[in-house]
């Protein structure tokens, strides 16, 4: 156990909470990884997440390079009355504030992948990247459930449910997980499966980051050589005609095609190849796990609209990275989402009255992802996150650049308020950027659930996560 003498120290402003100085010479000399405070050199490099707007203050930052360093932390947060809040990259950061209750826990040392080929399952480390899963899974056929951007964690994406490019035909990649390494809050490691504690597997399948500290995770791969994916782009001023007619095309795909209806304005950056930036798009991207003939034929309805730019090729899942075009390096980013039930002809017509052409939105973009397919089927192994009961999703993913953070929070609540008679009842964690209620995420049934293991795991709350999962009283 560390000794609990630590010095009380007032060491910087902080109206909310007062600094104190850490005994790090203990846990410094406990643990293999990294530990940095505010007064060590690197310190603003190691408390940045990847989302910059996120202004963290964690009052230490550890990056443990093993399962027993995780172990360790967790003693000497639970001995220094500190909180602890595991961040893979920092995708997900904005809805967890200053983090000044707590030690930052980055395991980007972790980052093993282990890529078993005859049984299709990976097994990654808690800092691997979807980018280092879908190449190693590549070399032999097999790709993973990752999200639209590659740089994403695998842990922290999957622990909020998981939905990309292969998303119709297989589901959410948080019901994929076959297994999980759990340290948690008492500091007991756990493998985590089906037969050995079932609750707290079911709970991390899509329940958040509340329950422990994950330090490996193993799923499923799926065989995927090549798929048909790409995008096709038109002129903005033809977003009616080309949203209405994606609209309709998506009613008779199956679930093999999983795509997007996208309104973007590109932001004139230098990474944006030299005849995109700076100009206003429709586009329609799609993946499509078929062959190239068949790909051809189910996208000829969109093709016969005449796209200016036309990216469509038979891809390894490697490449689908690439298709969003998502930022790669950290930026000061601002991302909301929420789900429809579905999506008639008067929902386009108001998200292009709120987003579309003429509308003077400073958003980046504005899209609508179909889901559908696998996504909605709720089998009964499935995790908390067992299905999305909504027909499509609104995304909008912005730099924070010459509009303020304000202005395109509050555009994108015109949005969402144009499409208000749409929403589904809940929202999809992963796209939930603020502080969600959990009741907002869940049923009533699975929240209850939910809390009463985060109560049997995590009684004093130790673990701080994106969207946490409020302890329960437990009736005796
Ligand atoms: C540009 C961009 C594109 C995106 N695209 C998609 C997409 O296509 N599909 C999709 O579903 N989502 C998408 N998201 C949302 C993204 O999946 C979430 O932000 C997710 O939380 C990111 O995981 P991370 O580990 O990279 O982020 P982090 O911010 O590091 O982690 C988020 C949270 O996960 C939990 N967590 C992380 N690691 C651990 C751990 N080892 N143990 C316990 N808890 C942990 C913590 O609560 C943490 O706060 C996107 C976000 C951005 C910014």
């Amino acid at each position: 156990m560390f000794p609990p003498d630590y010095r009380m120290q007032k060491i910087m402003a902080a109206p909310e909470v007062a600094r104190r100085e850490w005994r790090l010479d203990v846990i410094r000399a406990r643990v293999d990884g990294r530990i940095v405070s505010e007064t060590d050199e690197g310190w603003d490099t190691a408390r940045k997440a990847w989302n910059l707007a996120a202004a963290q203050r964690p009052p230490v930052v550890a990056f443990p390079e093993t399962t027993r360093d995780v172990i360790e932390l967790v003693a000497f947060c639970r001995s220094q009355g500190l909180r602890l809040a595991p961040q893979g990259t920092g995708h997900g950061a904005a809805p967890l504030g200053a983090i000044q209750d707590a030690l930052l826990l980055k395991p980007s040392q972790m980052r093993d992948v282990a890529i078993d080929a005859s049984r299709r399952r990976a097994r990654v480390g808690a800092g691997a990247l979807w980018r280092e899963v879908q190449s190693a899974a590549a070399e032999h056929g097999l790709a993973g459930l990752s999200g639209f951007s590659p740089e994403i964690g695998v842990v922290g994406y999957t622990l909020g449910g998981g939905l990309g490019w292969l998303s119709r035909r297989h589901g959410l990649a948080c019901n994929s997980v076959l297994a999980a390494d759990v340290v948690t809050a008492d500091g007991r490691l756990l493998h985590v499966d089906r037969e050995h504690e079932p609750d707290l597997f079911w709970a991390l399948r899509g329940g958040g980051g509340s329950f422990g500290i994950v330090t490996a995770l193993e799923f499923a791969l799926y065989p995927v050589r090549t798929l048909y994916a790409g995008a096709l782009l038109w002129p903005q001023e033809r977003a009616a005609e080309i949203l209405h007619a994606w609209q309709a095309w998506t009613a008779g795909v199956p679930d093999s095609v999983t795509s997007v209806g996208r309104l973007l304005n590109v932001p004139p950056v230098r990474e944006i190849p030299e005849g995109l930036r700076g100009r206003s798009f429709v586009l329609v991207e799609a993946a499509c796990l078929v062959a190239e003939g068949d790909g051809v034929e189910l996208l000829r309805p969109l093709r016969e609209l005449g796209p200016e730019i036309d990216t469509f090729a038979m891809l390894p899942p490697t490449e689908l990275g690439a298709l969003h075009m998502d930022p790669v390096d950290a930026v000061p980013a601002f991302l909301d989402g929420w789900l429809l039930r579905d999506l008639p002809p008067a929902a386009i017509d108001a998200l292009l009255e709120a987003a579309g052409p003429g509308s003077g939105t400073p958003l980046h973009s504005v899209e609508l992802r179909h889901l559908g397919g696998a996504l909605a089927d709720a089998a009964p192994e499935h995790g908390a996150l067992a299905s999305l009961d909504a027909g499509f999703a609104t995304v909008t993913i912005n730099r924070v650049m010459n509009s303020s953070q304000a202005a395109l929070e509050r555009h994108a609540a015109i949005v969402r308020s144009a499409l208000a008679p749409w929403e589904a009842e809940r929202n999809y964690p992963n796209f939930a950027e603020r502080s969600f209620n959990v009741s907002d995420l869940f049923s009533p049934v699975t929240c209850e659930r939910l809390g009463r293991i985060k109560t049997q795991y995590d009684p004093k709350d130790l673990i701080r996560s994106t969207h946490p999962v409020p302890t329960v009283q437990v009736q005796v």
